[in-house]
């Protein structure tokens, strides 16, 4: 069922509703007034009648004054005594030989009730008669309902008609307001489908109508979604061509060594190491695949348990001061002692990612500084370098996966795969922590990694 059909529908079962409701309350206003005014009739029929009556000495009725009966309100009266025997009634009832009320003339008490004669619905106010402190007979007046009834038949054929009617009207409008305001959304869909027929993700839905509307909105929603979907696919594709080439150049240095030593038929120390190093690249390459995969899967399972980030990052400071050689002078001026909860491997692997990408991309004789310290409840630990810096045109992109900045893509050689910053950037904030970058090109960049402190009741040590 369309969603035009079912608003149309709800809408109208919502006005059926309504005026059911308050047909209904209509209705019971209506004939409690019309009733009541009916017994206003009755009470003050019955009190002029009763005026006009005396009893005698015996307990005999006698009639001494006429009532002043309203011959327009149809309202007729009965005199009966004691003995079941009609004493007197209105002029012209003298064919009805029974009580109007059979029922209420036994109850002996003022009472209003409804009752049929000759099938005719009748109201009939029943009132005891007593003298000398016993009853003497009853006086029954009663007034013809069939006015009453026949408006109250109107009023509920009039309220049917109306609420049938209010509700077409209300159907009909509403299906013509719901499939005027549906018609963007018929037209977003008729280009949406246009533009996957079409696979051309750089394509965008056109903007209609009011800016801020809630079809706009999903139009800017649908627009921003295409638009991420494009960046992701241009950055695969520009990974996979990336891959493939730094596949191809290991492969090719790989085998065209192994040519040669098949010639020389002898091994070639010098060819050995640079097989050894392609294959080393070919290994990070993989492992950074695999790690982002996971990653970005959620199956990258992290260890949490007290690191000792001072050790660690002293450890990676040794190593990287192996791998920066003479080239880069990496520094350490600032450290404290901090233990925070962690998974170290992963730690280790970010603060690796961060100092080689620093000592890639800082020139011969550049410095790299690392340091370590407490800011608030954050340990913060700092990577700086005095390199090329990040353009600004790449800072928002650097931690996007597949993203290298221009110049590190034309630097094949020094460049890794774009893999390093997002899978940092993954591990630090599942640790709960932030990472910061600041860079200034031509003069350098400085990465800043903040990691919450444990509570300081887990953070004592027991000693
Ligand atoms: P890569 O393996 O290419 O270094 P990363 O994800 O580690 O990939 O870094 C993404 C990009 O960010 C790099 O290609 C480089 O352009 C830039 N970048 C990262 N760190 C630095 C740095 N310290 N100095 C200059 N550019 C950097």
């Amino acid at each position: 069922m369309s969603l035009r059909l079912r608003l149309t529908i709800l809408y109208s079962a919502l006005i059926g509703g309504i005026l059911l409701v308050f047909g209904i309350l209509l209705y019971s206003l209506v004939n409690v007034l019309l009733v009541s005014q009916v017994d206003t009739t009755l009470y003050q029929t019955a009190n002029d009648l009763l005026q006009g009556w005396r009893v005698g000495p015996a307990g005999e009725l006698s009639q001494e004054t006429l009532p002043k009966l309203n011959l327009t309100s149809f309202v007729y009266f009965q005199i009966w005594d004691n003995n079941g025997r009609l004493h007197s009634s209105s002029p012209g009832l003298g064919m009805i030989s029974q009580p109007f009320d059979p029922v209420g003339y036994q109850l002996k008490r003022t009472v209003y009730r409804d009752a049929l004669i000759q099938n005719f619905p009748l109201r009939v106010l029943n009132v005891p008669l007593e003298a000398g402190g016993r009853t003497i007979g009853t006086l029954q007046v009663a007034a013809s309902m069939t006015m009453v009834d026949t408006t109250r038949h109107s009023l509920v054929q009039t309220t049917i008609i109306i609420a049938l009617v209010a509700i077409l009207l209300s159907a009909a409008l509403s299906w013509f307001f719901i499939g005027q305001a549906l018609s963007p959304l018929v037209k977003i869909t008729e280009s949406a489908l246009h533009l996957s027929d079409a696979e051309d993700l750089s394509q965008r839905l056109p903007l209609r109508g009011a800016e801020n509307d809630e079809i706009s909105r999903l139009v800017n929603a649908f627009n921003a979604t295409l638009g991420r979907l494009e960046k992701l696919f241009t950055s695969q594709q520009r990974f996979l061509a990336d891959v493939s080439h730094e596949l191809r150049t290991p492969l090719t240095v790989i085998k065209g060594n192994a040519d040669l030593m098949r010639r020389m038929k002898h091994v070639d120390v010098e060819s050995l190491d640079s097989i050894e190093d392609e294959a080393d690249r070919l290994t990070r390459l993989v492992g950074d695949l695999l790690l982002e995969a996971q990653a970005e899967s959620g199956k990258l399972p992290l260890h949490f348990a007290p690191v000792e980030l001072d050790t660690l990052l002293l450890e990676v400071f040794k190593e990287m001061r192996i791998l920066a050689r003479e080239r880069i002078q990496i520094k350490l001026p600032e450290i404290d002692q901090i233990v925070i909860n962690g998974d170290r491997d992963r730690l280790k692997q970010v603060l690796i990612n961060l100092i080689a990408n620093a000592i890639k991309y800082t020139p011969q004789g550049g410095e790299v500084f690392l340091s370590l310290g407490k800011v608030g409840d954050n340990a913060r630990l700092i990577v700086r370098d005095t390199g090329l810096g990040i353009p600004a045109e790449d800072m928002p992109h650097i931690f996007e996966r597949f993203y290298r900045a221009e110049k590190s893509r034309s630097r094949s050689k020094i460049g890794g795969f774009g893999l390093g910053l997002p899978i940092a950037y993954w591990i630090v904030t599942h640790h709960g922590g932030q990472i910061e970058v600041d860079s200034v090109e031509g003069k350098g960049t400085t990465f800043c990694i903040y990691l919450p402190l444990p509570q300081t009741s887990e953070a004592t040590p027991k000693d």
